[in-house]
């Protein structure tokens, strides 16, 4: 595969429609404005740090002011356990555990819980090979947040640097225009 064709399969799949520092800077009007319905939300490292219970003040805040907005929430994540239940059952939102993103079963089983057109959901995580790759796949918006903490499972920091290299090279394109 050429440069091209690599470029096509990154701003293709791997692109996201959104890139933000935090899920509280995101605009709820953007996201109305855009007819969106419903969010998907990953949980480590985007609400929490990875493995922890704490939630920044702004990020609640923004969890409520979505649910007082009328957005329908579920929680996606692929790790599993009492923390994501316990964490949801506070939030009062939907969630899915052990969901394999970027494998769309559980895109699917979100969407299903939502009861949303899949064109008028985002997808908010901070990871590229498994919250965004999975929402391109089905058509989501997909919304990347930087990453909460540099702790993470031993995987992910792995993934960490394919990841950089994608970014370098859609951010590259982008300015190339
Ligand atoms: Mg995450």
């Amino acid at each position: 595969m050429g440069e091209h064709c690599l470029l096509s399969f990154f701003s293709r799949k791997l692109n996201p429609s959104l890139q933000v520092g935090r899920i509280f800077e995101i605009s709820q009007e953007d996201l109305l404005r855009r007819d969106i319905k419903g969010l998907i939300v990953d949980l480590d490292n985007t609400l929490t740090e990875w493995g922890r219970d704490a939630m920044a003040e702004e990020t609640l805040d923004w969890l409520r002011q979505a649910q007082d907005n009328g957005f329908g929430i579920c929680m996606l994540s692929n790790n599993r356990g009492d923390r994501l239940a316990r964490i949801a059952e506070t939030l009062n939102i939907a969630f899915i555990e052990g969901a394999s993103k970027p494998r769309r079963r559980g895109f699917r089983q979100a969407i299903e819980l939502l009861q949303v057109e899949p064109e008028r959901i985002a997808v908010i995580g901070d990871q590229v090979f498994t919250d965004v790759l999975g929402g391109n796949r089905l058509g989501l918006y997909t919304i990347l947040v930087s990453p909460m903490s540099s702790r993470e499972f031993i995987g992910t920091r792995l993934v960490r640097i394919p990841e950089r290299a994608v970014l370098g090279a859609l951010k590259r394109s982008k300015r190339k225009g």
